[in-house]
């Protein structure tokens, strides 16, 4: 297997229960490297355009709105696997399907806030981490 990069956010509903570090204590024992961070407002143009691909769902508004509620952190992370092993490391979108011991298990309060996003795919996560950080701002 090789070292890869996702991309992760730590959602509103973590930063306003002040869980950062709970969320990146589960990221990094669970052998992630966080090799880019930075905490930010989201503004809805980048919401908008980071969750395009569910425009048409019915709860895009209200995902929009969530994103832009509060701070959110990006982040990307390395790893072993690391597209597959973090989504595994969040578990299920619904928390009440999350695995014990994963993030959204532990944390997430609704299938809409549920605490953390991770990137499906090798793809997404290139083009995701292009859109909020530059090679400057990771070091891995
Ligand atoms: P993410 O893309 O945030 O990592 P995911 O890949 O597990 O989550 P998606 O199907 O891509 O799930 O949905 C994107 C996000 O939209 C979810 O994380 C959640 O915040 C929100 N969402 C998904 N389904 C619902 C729903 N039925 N009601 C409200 N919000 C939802
Ligand atoms: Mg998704």
């Amino acid at each position: 297997m090789a070292v890869q990069r996702t991309f992760s956010i730590i959602k509103p509903d973590a930063t306003e229960r002040n869980l950062t570090g709970a969320v990146n204590a589960v990221i990094e024992k669970a052998g992630l490297r966080i090799i880019g961070q930075r905490r930010i407002q989201m503004t809805q143009a980048q919401a908008e355009r980071f969750y395009g691909v569910h425009s048409e769902r019915p709860f895009f508004g209200e995902l929009v709105a969530f994103m832009t509620s509060g701070p959110v952190v990006v982040q990307v992370l390395e790893g072993e696997n690391a597209v597959a092993a973090y989504r595994e490391v969040m578990g299920a979108t619904n928390p009440a399907e999350a695995a014990d011991g994963t993030i959204r298990k532990l944390f997430a309060k609704s299938i809409g806030e549920n605490t953390v996003h991770g990137s499906d795919s090798e793809e997404n996560a290139a083009i995701e981490i292009e859109q909020f950080f530059t090679e400057a701002d990771i070091a891995g």
